[in-house]
């Protein structure tokens, strides 16, 4: 049976129910987040450091609470529900930032109904990603070949949802009428109720492992002994309290309150994760490189997500957007990536496959070392495009786009690779749980990003990042030239040992 189905070239149509959900899910989360900015400047006429926090709050708590969806899911729920659940609190949530747009003039009224859609849609999101993510594994049998490409056919529906979302309710929410904000949350609360349903229609049908066993449902309950139930409510208070005291420690130190608290549970839960008793010594050692793996990550998400911050100040300031006679608007490089995304998935999934099949592929490690480097070499492209240019003059937009074109390369040996990992090296009865630590990284890569960001050279003053001074772009786009460069190689290196330890080497 397994080398069977190991063998077969196609895909189980569970792979594309799970596509259309996700990309119906992410229409909605990208469609809101491309108006989010705008409408909390232009209709209810934040400033913008105001705007500017509360949309980095609102990006680093929505991969944060994966970890709580991801415990439920585990332990109690099961993937299918939470999945349900999830997307139905998303669509109430862009319900409530609709309703939010309708009475904008009220602003009382108008910033707490987006508060209240915001807790909700953060709450939603968590019930909804990390599990939509481990289903795609599970429609497949251990050791399949074609889980790598599979993930990344999963991935290419994450970017198509991305792609059409700015630019269907950038067109019907952004028409520079404020009362028209609306119209783009409702289409993003449509977008939801669409991936809902159809993900409850077929769910059934579609949702099983290659014997024909559902996959996703609840966890069969074990009778817990009292002696494990007061060990495992011992650790979740220890956990607590260390968490509040970390992020107190943290805060004082300077961070904001979210994200003093988003650094303080990136040490603290995976050290209870690691308590548990129950856990075997080799699957404490895989759990292990998860979180390396994971630590990894951080620095590549903070290096990316520019893309919402400086690389739009950099489209909007420094780059000739001229094409013939129109000029095309600086938020449009935000959808280059994703559109890379849905032109290269296929290219990278065949390529996967090919050269699993010859076995000449990379090990997973190593695919996301290649991943970090080709982020660095984004950056040393437009460095180079800048260098000696004055400010205020503007460089031509094929810079840009030629980083945009590597990012999405690298992206693609990164992320889908970092699901499929994820899926492999966890246990099963702590699967969810463990995707919501891999977004974890993304919560507080999307935090550093927004410091990063904020060295971003202007009016020629001098900024100190640790030592490295910054005055002009060309020092700004080094740094991640740096960062990201340190971080694939040390990757490179360490790449052959944490195969040998994950079995792959
Ligand atoms: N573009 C990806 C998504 O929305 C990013 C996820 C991540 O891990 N940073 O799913």
């Amino acid at each position: 049976m397994t080398s069977q189905t190991a063998n077969q070239k196609g895909h189980p149509r569970g792979l594309y129910l799970l596509f259309i959900t996700e990309m119906w899910e992410r229409f909605s989360y990208y469609g809101m987040r491309a108006l989010f900015m705008l409408y909390m400047t232009q209709a209810l006429l934040f400033d913008k450091e105001f705007s500017s926090e509360i949309y980095g709050s609102y990006t680093g708590l929505v991969y944060l609470t994966p970890l709580l969806g991801g415990y439920i899911a585990d332990r109690y729920w099961g993937n299918r529900r939470s999945i349900l659940w999830g997307a139905l609190m998303m669509a109430v949530g862009q319900f409530l930032m609709f309703l939010s747009a309708c009475y904008f003039h009220e602003v009382f009224l108008a910033k707490w109904l987006m508060f209240a859609g915001l807790g909700t849609l953060i709450l939603g999101n968590g019930f909804f990603k990390p599990n939509i993510s481990i289903m795609v594994g599970d429609l497949y049998e251990p050791g399949d070949k074609r889980k790598d490409s599979a993930f990344t056919i999963f991935y290419m529906g994450v970017n198509v949802g991305a792609t059409i979302a700015p630019l269907w309710c950038g067109l019907v929410g952004n028409t520079g009428h404020p009362e028209d904000f609306k119209w783009g949350f409702l289409s993003a609360c449509i977008g939801m109720l669409i991936g809902a349903a159809v993900f409850q229609f077929y769910k059934d049908k579609y949702l099983v492992t290659p014997d024909g066993k559902p996959v996703g449902n609840p966890p069969k309950q074990k009778p817990v002994q009292a002696s494990e139930q007061i060990r495992s409510k011992r650790l979740f208070w220890t956990m607590g309290i260390a968490t509040v005291i970390l992020a107190s420690l943290f805060a004082i130190g300077g961070a904001d309150w979210i994200g003093a608290f988003i650094y303080a549970t990136i040490i603290t839960v995976p050290l209870s994760i690691l308590a548990d008793s129950s856990l075997t010594r080799q699957e404490r050692k895989q759990i292990c490189i998860i979180f390396i793996l994971a630590f990894f990550v951080i620095f590549f998400w903070a290096a990316y997500e520019q893309a919402g911050a400086s690389l739009t100040f950099f489209a909007d300031e420094q780059t000739d957007r001229w094409i013939g006679g129109w000029e095309m608007p600086a938020s449009y490089f935000q959808s280059f990536g994703a559109v890379f995304i849905v032109l290269l998935a296929p290219v990278f999934a065949a390529i996967w496959s090919f050269l699993g099949r010859h076995r000449l592929e990379p090990v997973s490690p190593r695919k996301q070392a290649i991943g970090l480097f080709l982020l660095s070499l984004g950056y040393l492209l437009i460095a180079f495009g800048v260098k000696g240019v004055e400010p205020g003059v503007k460089v031509s937009m094929l810079w840009l786009t030629g980083l945009y074109f590597l990012h999405t390369m690298g992206e693609l040996c990164l992320a889908p690779i970092g699901l499929s990992l994820v899926y492999r090296l966890s246990p099963a009865r702590f699967s969810s749980l463990l995707m919501g630590v891999w977004y974890l990284s993304t919560s507080a890569a999307n935090k550093l990003a927004g410091l990063l960001s904020s060295y971003y050279p202007e009016n020629g003053v001098v900024k100190n990042f640790l030592g490295y001074e910054v005055a002009t772009l060309y020092d700004f786009f080094m740094l991640f030239v740096a960062m990201s460069a340190c971080a694939a190689v040390v990757l490179f290196v360490l790449s052959k040992k944490i195969s040998k330890m994950m079995g792959e080497g």
